[in-house]
């Protein structure tokens, strides 16, 4: 319909061999990776070589320097191919970013390139059992004792948790300050003291690896430190737009194979001897929900031409998030429907995209919370 227009021919030539990828090496599989509670290892390895891990990253640290398009065609991609357990995402643009805009030069070579390989697995722990959207609140210690910190604490919903080989934790060194207290630690994940729990039980993404941490008495030597001291916050803060346009720019990608599943479904079942697509409720819920999928991708393109020039501010990014996987939850639940009771069975990639969509409205920040920031700015 729209045509889009941020990506030329050398984006479309990448979105097809990322595509061709997760056909041969993850959609086969990840069926028993759901039974699994997470995707096999080697596939970061195998994603590492094609250069689809952290394709932001700078030549200088082995990477290939792309702009954040490839990163988009990479994570919309694995949207689209429903293989919802692959965290790739969170490693490559989440996690690298912090690294590279936060960190030092030493930590930069040093993790960087791991990162890249798929030799190392990020992971970043902001939740904890007693909070979640109240991120001041975090209870999670750090306290300087000589050339190290000591760590204490637990964390919950990590993705990426079992596979982790290096953790971003966040952590007060001051517990008597609120925001000013926090700070950031790259931690990893053989340290002593430093244990991976219980990979969660989840209502869907069930090949995400989704874990509690526990850290006790974890030295963590100085020089791990992300970012100086008591400015975790602020750099939470900095980095939280581009995370909530990776998960607008999933939410649209996942609308987008929901139509396409359910067109091929309505066509070809009938009832009443003929086929449902020729029933005016389901011609009309079809007709809407194209209607505001085109929308939303008109927005979110705009959102991440704006990423691209560094212009995509915090409400606004908050404003696609909310929207986006609002309206993700609302076209997978019709897309269900269309397909009646075949829509509920996990062998239908429509019941996994509806039961994988809940939880974008959870992460990131709620939905609750983006309405926060956005009512803040306007208000
Ligand atoms: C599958 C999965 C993966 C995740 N991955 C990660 C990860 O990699 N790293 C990580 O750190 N965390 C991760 N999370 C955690 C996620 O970010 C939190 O669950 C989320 O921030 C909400 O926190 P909470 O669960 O403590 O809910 P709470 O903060 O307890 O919120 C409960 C309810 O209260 C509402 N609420 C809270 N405060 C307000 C307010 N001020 N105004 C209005 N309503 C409010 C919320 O919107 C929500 O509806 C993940 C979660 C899941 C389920």
């Amino acid at each position: 319909m729209i045509p889009r227009t941020l990506f030329d021919s050398d984006l479309e030539g990448f979105r097809d061999s990322v595509r061709k990828f997760l056909e041969k090496e993850a959609v086969p599989f990840h069926a028993q990776w759901e039974k699994d509670g997470q995707v096999d290892r080697d596939l970061w390895r195998k994603g590492g070589e094609m250069g689809f891990l952290c394709a932001t990253a700078p030549e200088q640290y082995g990477g290939l320097g792309c702009d954040f398009r490839y990163s988009a065609v990479v994570m919309e991609e694995i949207s689209r191919s429903g293989c919802s357990g692959i965290g790739w995402p969170l490693h490559s643009d989440i996690v690298m970013p912090y690294i590279l805009n936060w960190g030092n030069e030493e930590q930069k070579q040093h993790y960087i390139p791991k990162l890249i390989s798929g030799e190392m697995v990020g992971a970043i722990a902001m939740t904890e059992p007693g909070t979640g959207s109240d991120l001041q609140n975090v209870k999670t210690t750090a306290i300087k004792n000589g050339d190290h910190y000591v760590l204490n604490g637990s964390k919950t919903f990590i993705t990426n948790g079992q596979h982790a080989d290096l953790v971003i934790v966040v952590a007060k060194t001051n517990p008597k300050e609120a925001a000013k207290g926090i700070s950031l630690f790259l931690v990893d994940a053989n340290s002593e003291g430093f244990e991976k729990g219980t990979n969660l039980d989840k209502v869907g993404m069930k090949a995400q690896d989704t874990s509690e941490l526990f850290f006790n008495d974890v030295k963590v030597p100085a020089e791990n430190m992300l970012g100086a001291d008591g400015m975790g916050f602020v750099a939470l803060m900095q980095e939280l737009p581009q995370e909530r346009l990776l998960v607008g720019l999933t939410a649209v990608a996942a609308c987008e194979a929901a139509l396409e599943w359910t067109k091929t479904y309505v066509k070809d079942r009938k009832a009443f001897g003929k086929p449902i697509a020729n029933f005016q409720n389901t011609r009309f819920k079809m007709a809407e929900m194209y209607a505001e999928v085109t929308a939303m991708r008109v927005f979110t393109d705009k959102c991440l031409e704006l990423h691209l020039e560094k212009k995509l501010d915090i409400p606004t990014a908050a404003m696609l998030k909310q929207l986006t996987t609002d309206l993700q939850c609302k076209v997978m639940d019709e897309c269900v429907q269309l397909h009646g009771g075949y829509g509920y069975m996990w062998e239908y990639p429509i019941a996994r995209g509806w039961a994988d969509s809940r939880v974008q409205k959870i992460y990131a920040g709620t939905n609750e919370i983006m309405k926060e920031i956005v009512a803040r700015a306007i208000l």
